[in-house]
This record gives C-alpha cells, sequence and structure tokens, in this order.
C-alpha cells in the first residue's frame, strides 16, 4: 500500500474549523492532545474522550486558557465501556448539537509485544477492543449525527505495523490492520450516500507515551512531537481535503 502525503508546506487557516463540532478520543495525551489543543485553536469546539478524568480536564483548562470554544469531556473506557454506553453517548449528544463535523479516532493500546505463539489472550482481546470495537461501536452510533452535518471527515488512526505485518507486534498490528479494512468498508459504502468522508493517517514515529514504551532504547527528541505533525490532523480535519475519502494517508 503506497500512502499519500498532504500537499507540501500545508498551510491550515487560523479558521479552518470554525462553527464545527469534533470529537477526538485518547484526547487527555500525545497526539489526540495535541490534535485537540490544535482543533481548538483552529475554531472547533472540541469533544475530548478519555478515560482520565484528570488530563481530560488539564486540556480542557488549556483550551479555555487560549481563548477556545467551550469543549466538551466525555470520561470513557473504551476497554470496558458497553454497547449501552455509546448508545446513551450518542443520544445525549444528540440532545446538544445539531451535527458532529468530525471524528478523529486516536486512543489506541499498544499491548503486548511478544510472539503469537506466547501471546495472552485476555491482552489480545483488549487491545482489539479498544483499537477495533470501540471505533466500530462510537462510529456505528455517531453516524446519524455526523449525517446532519454539511460535510464530515472520519479520520482513523493506523500505524506503519498496519500496513506491513512486522514479528512480534502482535495485536497491536492486526488491530491496525482492522482498522484500514474499517476505513476501507465504510469509506466504500458512504462515497455515494453521504458527505462523510473516512481516511486512515498514520502519524509515524512521533514523541509520545506509547512511542517510548515501544522503543526504549530511542532517544525521544529525535522523533517529531505531536505538535509537529498537526497539519496532516488539520488537513484531514477541514474542508481542504473534501472529497478525498478511501485513502490511507502519512502524517509526514
Ligand atoms: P499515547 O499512549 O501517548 O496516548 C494514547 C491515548 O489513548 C491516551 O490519551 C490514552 O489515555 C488513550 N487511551 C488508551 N486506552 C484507552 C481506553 N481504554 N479508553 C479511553 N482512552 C484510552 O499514544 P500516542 O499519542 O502515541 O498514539 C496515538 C495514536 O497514534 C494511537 O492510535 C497509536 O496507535 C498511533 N500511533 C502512534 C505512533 C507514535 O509514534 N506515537 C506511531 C504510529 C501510530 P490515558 O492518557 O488515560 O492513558
Amino acid at each position: 500500500m503506497t500512502a499519500l502525503l498532504i500537499p507540501d508546506n500545508y498551510r491550515p487557516r487560523a479558521d479552518l474549523l470554525a462553527g464545527k463540532s469534533i470529537l477526538v478520543t485518547g484526547a487527555g495525551d500525545g497526539i489526540g492532545r495535541a490534535a485537540a489543543l490544535s482543533y481548538a485553536r483552529h475554531g472547533a469546539t472540541v469533544l475530548l474522550l478519555g478515560r482520565t478524568e484528570s488530563k481530560l480536564e488539564a486540556v480542557y483548562d488549556e483550551i479555555e486558557a487560549a481563548g477556545g470554544a467551550k469543549p466538551g469531556i466525555i470520561e470513557l473506557d473504551l476497554a470496558t465501556a458497553a454497547e449501552d454506553n455509546y448508545a446513551t453517548l450518542a443520544a445525549s449528544l444528540a440532545e446538544e448539537l445539531p451535527s458532529l463535523h468530525g471524528i478523529l479516532h486516536n486512543a489506541a493500546l499498544l499491548g503486548e509485544r511478544r510472539p503469537i505463539a506466547d501471546a495472552g489472550y485476555k491482552s489480545w482481546s483488549t487491545v482489539m477492543q479498544v483499537n477495533v470495537n470501540a471505533q466500530f461501536l462510537l462510529t456505528r452510533y455517531l453516524l446519524p449525527l455526523l449525517q446532519q452535518a454539511p460535510g464530515a471527515s472520519i479520520i482513523l488512526t493506523s500505524s506503519g505495523v498496519g500496513r506491513v505485518g512486522k514479528a512480534y507486534w502482535g495485536a497491536y498490528a492486526v488491530s491496525k490492520f482492522a482498522t484500514e479494512g474499517f476505513m476501507q468498508v465504510l469509506a466504500d459504502e458512504l462515497q455515494n450516500t453521504s458527505n462523510i468522508r473516512v481516511n486512515s493517517l498514520n502519524p509515524r514515529g512521533t514523541n509520545t507515551a506509547m512511542r517510548r514504551a515501544a522503543y526504549p532504547a530511542e532517544t525521544p527528541t529525535n522523533n517529531p512531537s505531536p505538535q509537529d505533525i498537526m497539519p496532516a490532523y488539520l488537513y484531514l480535519m477541514g474542508n481542504d481535503s473534501a472529497g478525498i475519502t478511501g485513502k490511507a494517508f502519512d502524517a509526514r
């Protein structure tokens, strides 16, 4: 699979996301936190979904202090949430918002990195629950609200090991292949029936807690920061990528 890149020297307008409501999963840390802050800085009302309330509150405070639109906080553990929780969440968002303009599916677990011959089923299924099933449930229940927007964008977060398999990356790699498959199936279904576009984005090596855990021998600052890769997250979320769907992108 050849991944696409965003246009060279892409410069998002300051008001790129003005008037849009965007949900970001895993918004309390790492790339999700940077995306939430960046989307808010470009005018969006951001719904911060994550499992650690204190981290979500810190992002909320940062957005408010910067003069951004008042965000929403959705505390939800994607490993344990039941289908009912997604249905309830979608119903309560539908009461508060006329439409939803985007979802950044970003939350993920790295899980165990060991040979499949030794992999534990519990860890395997938890990774699949967070990295695959939660994406399906959230998307499935929020589609009606996305359909209310004149144009909406769903970004699914991929990885290099979700495009070429690699030994010992186990459930994480398999979950990212599933994410690419989910992107392709959903994009194909929505292409001619809605104004929703669906693409995948591989951030590539980025200095976050997950990267540091996966590559303990690396010098963390040799990788770009989450902030450095935000142009790709803005491009795919905003109207500059209108009409692009079913594609796999690299952030750089
Ligand atoms: P981090 O581990 O730094 O952040 C992941 C975020 O997801 C955290 O906010 C975490 O919450 C949240 N999260 C994890 N499990 C759950 C759960 N059960 N319920 C709700 N939220 C949860 O990872 P990155 O920022 O590095 O990764 C972001 C995305 O980018 C992931 O999809 C990852 O696979 C992908 N990626 C990252 C790369 C990199 O080099 N960093 C490279 C390729 C892909 P909490 O803060 O509470 O732990």
